[in-house]
């Protein structure tokens, strides 16, 4: 059968692919038909357990991307394991929370690092595989907060407006070598990165009343956005941000 979404034998780094929209994005692109690459800090045992039950080939990637040092590691263990690389997606990030009158500079360091730097290096390695082989796809895990100002959340806002920007950049230079680098901006959704912002009643209520589709978004929301931009449905995509936000940014 044709299936433009159809991900059979394709190799998938996902980083952060423990909890949250990351397991979510994992999931759905085994679900697809790809072997996961999964990367992180933290224990992979659930999100391992859903992608076998899925029938999907699985492994594991220790690394802790606040820094680039794990960076060819993290494709080179990919490579020996698969003998190949289809899609990475850069989901990994965290956020820091306060004024910006009282902002620190390891706050600031701390996501750029994490969101932004990490991000850009392992696309830089995985996209020097991918052009040698004609083909690809990445996409990067923005935010609402790649096209609005936000508040308290300065070094987020930097780096997710920051990713928008690179997401667009690599698609300039490598579409034509066959690489598709495009992003997906989640609106609010029930995950660790949100548990703050859950927790203060009169922000979540703020929140919810804004979301014309009247709900949190949950990390099974995300994959059918994640599965469109990894298959053969997104080749003449390029350089694109996908809001997945329940018509937060339509409001
Ligand atoms: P989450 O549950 O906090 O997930 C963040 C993931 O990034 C976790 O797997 C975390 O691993 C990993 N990570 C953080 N720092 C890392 C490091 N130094 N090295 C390796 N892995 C690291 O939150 P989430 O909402 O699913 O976030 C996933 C992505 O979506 C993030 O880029 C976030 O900015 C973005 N996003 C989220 C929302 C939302 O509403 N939730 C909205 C827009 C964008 P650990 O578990 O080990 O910390």
């Amino acid at each position: 059968m044709n299936n433009l979404f159809d991900l059979q034998g394709k190799v998938a780094i996902v980083t952060g692919a423990n909890t949250g929209i990351g397991q979510g994005i994992a999931l759905a692109l085994a679900q697809a038909g790809a072997s996961i690459a999964a990367v992180g800090r933290s224990s992979m045992d659930d999100t391992r357990h859903l992608i076998e039950a899925a029938g999907r080939q699985f492994i594991e990637i220790k690394a802790d991307l606040g820094t680039i040092e794990p960076v060819g590691r993290i494709i080179d263990e990919t490579l020996q394991s698969f003998e190949r690389l289809d899609i990475l997606v850069n989901n990994a990030g965290i956020i820091r929370r306060n004024d910006a009158v009282d902002f620190t500079e390891e706050d600031w360091d701390a996501v750029i690092d994490t969101n932004l730097k990490s991000a850009f290096f392992l696309s830089q390695a995985a996209g020097r595989h991918m052009i040698g082989k004609g083909q690809g796809k990445i996409i990067n895990i923005a935010s609402l907060l790649s096209f609005q100002g936000g508040i308290r959340i300065p070094s987020y806002t930097a780096s997710k407006s920051g990713l928008a920007g690179i997401t667009r950049l690599l698609a300039c230079e490598w579409a034509a070598k066959g690489v598709n680098v495009n992003a997906i901006a989640p609106g609010y959704f029930v995950t660790n990165n949100t548990t703050a912002l859950r927790e203060d009643q009169d922000r979540s209520a703020q929140i919810l009343a804004r979301i014309p589709a009247a709900r949190w978004g949950e990390p099974s929301d995300i994959g059918g956005a994640a599965v469109f931009l990894a298959s053969k449905a997104s080749d003449y995509v390029h350089g694109t941000v996908l809001p997945v936000d329940g018509g937060w940014l339509a409001r």
